[in-house]
């Protein structure tokens, strides 16, 4: 196991911030640590990365217990912290290297790194001077500088605009080929375009642990399809393993089904044979969305 998080409780003061938090991840998942304000996501992260102590419980990373080998823990662990803590005046070279020289990682590994996270073009720039979204991929790129088997991200997409959220989600599932990636986010959609599992946390309890595979497959599929045309009902209840339809507007339906089977391709092959268009066709994970606004709520 990567991580492995075991009956993990923190006070602080007369607090409860997490109780009895156990879960694990396997080598190359990339799991969505999910919940909302004050679940206790940050505090699990700096427990997990040896930052602070728990109250109780114990944590592995890569097999190495963090509150009794912190230093050889930490040689596996990447962490970008919630607050992205970087110097505004320092370049984005000179940072990257000033970071390199405390793992005294070699000149070409910064270099390999800054490709890796897409700095190339910024690299020249002090790192005030750069847009949110690529100060996030120095956040990034100085925690993957000593090439960590596990990736801590502390909501690394919160106030990014939709196209550097878009880059970043690309970044993190890149990484996620090679690395376990832990990261934490309050938005329930961005754990269905990234990960391979879900943990949802609330009040510092834990609610639900699941893998996206079984959650997508427990799940009836709810596709939203907009149609250069306007059809009958009649016609729509052509395609197969349909449940319920829906028609706000003119051109859009929205369709679910009982299907483990993918029906986007279904749904453009019925278009095809038909003579239509689809102008625009979105999925969307009810379960999950249902589950979180209720677990959460
Ligand atoms: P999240 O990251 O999910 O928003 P946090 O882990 O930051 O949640 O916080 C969990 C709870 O613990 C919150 O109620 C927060 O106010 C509290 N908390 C976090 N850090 C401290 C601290 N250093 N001292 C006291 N309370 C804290
Ligand atoms: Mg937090």
């Amino acid at each position: 196991m990567s991580i492995e998080v075991q009956a993990v409780s923190k006070s602080y003061g007369t607090q409860l911030a997490l109780k009895e938090i156990s879960f694990s991840a396997k080598k190359g998942e990339i799991i969505g640590f999910l919940g909302p304000n004050g679940a206790g996501k940050s505090t699990m992260m700096k427990i997990l990365t040896g930052y602070i102590s728990p109250s109780k419980g114990t944590v592995f990373v890569s097999g190495i217990n963090v509150l009794t080998n912190p230093i050889e823990a930490k040689a596996t662990i990447g962490y970008l912290p919630e607050q992205n803590p970087l110097y505004q005046e320092m370049y984005v070279k000179e940072y990257l290297q000033f970071q390199a020289a405390i793992f005294k990682v070699s000149k070409e590994t910064i270099a390999t790194v800054i490709k890796t996270v897409g700095l190339t073009p910024e690299v020249h720039k002090k790192i005030g001077q750069l847009s949110k979204g690529y100060q996030q991929r120095v956040g990034i790129a100085a925690a993957i500088l000593h090439n960590p088997d596990v990736l801590v991200l502390d909501e690394p997409t919160t106030g990014l605009d939709p196209n550097q959220l878009q880059e970043i989600r690309t970044l993190i599932k890149d990484l996620g080929k090679e690395k376990t990636i832990l990261f934490s986010t309050h938005i329930m959609q961005e754990v269905e375009a990234v990960c391979d599992r879900v943990i949802i946390i609330k009040k510092g309890e834990l609610l639900l642990d699941a893998s996206m595979k079984d959650l997508k497959q427990s799940n009836e599929q709810i596709i939203e399809v907009t149609f250069d045309y306007k059809l009958e009902e009649q016609f729509i209840q052509k395609l197969p393993n349909l449940k319920t339809y829906k028609n706000n507007f003119d051109n859009t339906w929205y369709l679910s089904f009982d299907s483990l089977e993918d029906m986007r391709p279904v749904i453009f092959d019925f278009a095809q044979e038909n003579g239509l268009k689809i102008l625009e066709l979105s999925s969307k994970n009810q379960r999950l969305e249902t589950l979180f606004t209720e677990l959460t709520a």
